[in-house]
């Protein structure tokens, strides 16, 4: 099973210039699927998650299954104003200005065991953010978790000093 088979270029998405890495055809395969959680698991389950902390909205469905493979809570960190409780937010650049992720502020515990889980690396600006909100929590970070690494944009730069894994790299 190569799971790169399942996973898309779509030109000039969202906008010229871009190639986007499409993965509902990997999404599609229940066998992709169990692939991928195999691949993305490697030893984690030795480093004793207590949760995994999920990015909107592509972060949730590995981080959800991640979660319960690793008997492990699911927190979503997401767009400002989608979560209900108290929140706390950290902003991250976008090509023209920034935006804001949330957490709930009783989503984590201190000295928690936290996986990152999103499904792609690319400037790392999103994953900075969210490091910033679960340490701002004091959870520790185990890792930050990918399906996918675009290492031409160098994400790795913005998350010095953390374990970082990716299933599969471009
Ligand atoms: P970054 O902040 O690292 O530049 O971008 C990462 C975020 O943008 C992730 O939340 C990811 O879902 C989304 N993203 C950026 N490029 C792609 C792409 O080519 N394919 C997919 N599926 N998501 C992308």
């Amino acid at each position: 099973m190569n799971i790169e088979n399942y996973i898309r270029d779509i030109q000039d998405f969202p906008k010229p210039g871009i190639v986007f890495k499409d993965i509902t055809p990997l999404l599609a395969n229940h066998e992709a699927i169990e692939a991928c959680l195999q691949l993305l698991i490697n030893d984690l389950k030795e480093k004793k998650i207590d949760k995994v902390v999920g990015v909107e909205s592509r972060g949730f469905f590995f981080g959800m299954l991640l979660a319960q493979k690793l008997n492990a809570g699911f927190i979503p960190v997401r767009k400002p104003r989608k979560l209900p409780f108290e929140t706390i937010s950290a902003s991250y650049e976008l090509e023209y200005g920034t935006d804001n992720l949330e957490i709930h502020i009783d989503a984590i515990q201190k000295g928690e065991r936290i996986l990152i889980h999103d499904d792609v690396l690319a400037t790392g600006g999103t994953a900075k953010a969210v490091c910033e909100l679960v340490e701002k929590l004091g959870g520790e970070i185990v890792q930050c978790n990918f399906l996918m690494e675009l290492s031409f944009l160098n994400g790795r730069e913005k998350l010095k000093g953390k374990d970082i894994f990716a299933a599969l790299t471009y």
